[in-house]
């Protein structure tokens, strides 16, 4: 099939025949077009090569392009492109052991696949109220869990919140974010929240609490130290069940454990994951303790694409990647050097207020003024657009649009960082 690459084609047709509520919510003033990825680098049209920081969005875990990836992915759609699971096929099957098998120890986990994150967030929901009979949820504030009614209504950033009837028995309580947060750096205010928030505004039950371990959309802020551990006790007492968000935050990308959770020496019921699981290609899951997805078999959940062998394939490949080229020890190294990076342009440059990282999951946030934090939205804008002429993609995040946000793939190498300072340096220049 013809496909024409000129700029004005691009837009032109993109404009006249998108839909535009599939606008770019990140855009650069002129689009960007990319024609090729290589691992950790992407080409525009021109040829101009970038440093990709932002892995597509995280879903591009392993690298642009990686062979192992795409040979998995070539092999399995010659062979059969498509098989619902009212089939038997063995690449699910195989996959489905892998994604268990990286689970910690301690109860019995099994699988149920999807073609995205926010189906995963759906589906995750309604094992959380089927399982323990309860309506309530807790989400967090400055949360993004996905698009859908159900994701939606739990995502708690007023953008991403549609002015329709969203569910009920909702709760977004308050982020126990030490930079922005209501209460502070002060992590028993936030779980006296949650009392409150279960005496006043449930029934006393619950069915579940979701959580990112590090919130993504939301800009980079990690859960404190005790508090997830703390939280899920409440939660559990009243009935309710730990469903944790591993959507940007999973397959290895902190470094110090295969999930975020685990930082937090917790063990969820529920474990919602996607974009990276795939490298790209349109998967999700939800992996659940045995008793907890069974409730489902009560009802069909059938989807055409879920367990696809096509994107499973991808999955398999990815996990083996991970392994083989050590990236999880890698986000850890690279994720170490950014950050320093990030430090000294704190240092540095005093629009920047804070820097946050784990792994390689990081994030500056701009204020105009360190003490009163007053975020500096119109001058991320300014150096957002900067960031694309020095060469690297990054996003730009945050309820406050204040927030410029790096996932790059984790085969990103220490020879890179050089670049990073290099161009954040050149967009810092004057602030
Ligand atoms: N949860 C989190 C933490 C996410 O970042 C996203 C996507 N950005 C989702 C859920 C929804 O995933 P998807 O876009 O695949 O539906």
């Amino acid at each position: 099939l013809d496909i024409d690459w000129s700029t004005e084609a691009i837009i032109g047709r993109r404009d006249k025949f998108y839909a535009a509520s599939q606008r770019a919510f990140v855009p650069y003033k002129t689009p960007l077009i990319f024609a090729r990825g290589e691992r950790q680098y992407l080409w525009d049209e021109a040829g101009r090569k970038y440093l990709d920081l932002l892995g597509m969005n995280v879903c591009i875990s392993v690298g642009h392009a990686h062979p192992t990836v795409t040979r998995a992915v070539e092999e399995q759609i010659r062979q059969l492109q498509h098989c619902t699971t009212m089939f038997y096929h063995p690449v699910p099957a195989h996959f489905a052991e892998e994604l268990a098998a990286r689970m910690p120890k301690g109860q019995d986990w099994v699988v149920h696949f999807t073609n995205s994150g926010t189906e995963a967030i759906d589906l995750a929901l309604i094992m959380a109220q089927s399982f323990t009979g309860n309506i309530d949820m807790l989400a967090l504030r400055n949360a993004y869990h996905g698009a859908t009614i159900g994701a939606q209504s739990l995502t708690g950033i007023s953008g991403f919140r549609h002015n329709v009837p969203l569910l009920g028995g909702v709760h977004h309580i308050a982020n126990p974010d030490p930079y922005r947060g209501i209460f502070g750096d002060d992590t028993d205010a936030y779980l006296a929240e949650i009392d409150r928030t279960i005496q006043f505004a449930t029934p006393g039950t619950l069915a579940g609490f979701i959580v990112e371990p590090i919130q993504g959309y939301g800009g980079i802020v990690e859960l404190p130290k005790g508090y997830l551990k703390a939280a899920t006790k409440k939660v559990r007492d009243a009935g309710g069940v730990l469903i944790v968000d591993e959507v940007q935050s999973g397959f290895g990308r902190t470094g110090d454990n295969f999930w975020g959770f685990e930082h937090h020496d917790v063990l969820p019921e529920i474990v919602v994951m996607a974009k990276g699981i795939g490298n790209g290609f349109p998967l999700g899951a939800v992996v659940a303790r045995r008793d907890v997805a069974e409730v489902l078999a009560k009802k069909f959940f059938f989807n055409t694409y879920g367990a696809s062998p096509m994107a499973c394939a991808a999955g398999r490949a990815v996990l083996k990647v991970i392994d083989d080229e050590k990236l999880q020890q890698n986000s850890k190294t690279v994720g170490a050097a950014l950050r320093a990076v990030l430090d000294r342009l704190h240092q540095k440059y005093e629009i920047i207020g804070e820097v946050r990282s784990h792994g390689l999951m990081l994030a500056v946030e701009l204020v105009s003024d360190r003490r009163s934090k007053t975020p500096a939205t119109k001058e991320t804008a300014e150096i957002f657009e900067k960031t694309r002429e020095n060469g690297i993609v990054v996003s730009k995040s945050g309820a406050n649009r204040n927030i410029l946000r790096m996932v790059p793939p984790m085969c990103i190498k220490l020879e890179d960082v050089a670049w990073v300072e290099e161009a954040l340096d050149r967009c810092f220049a004057g602030y």
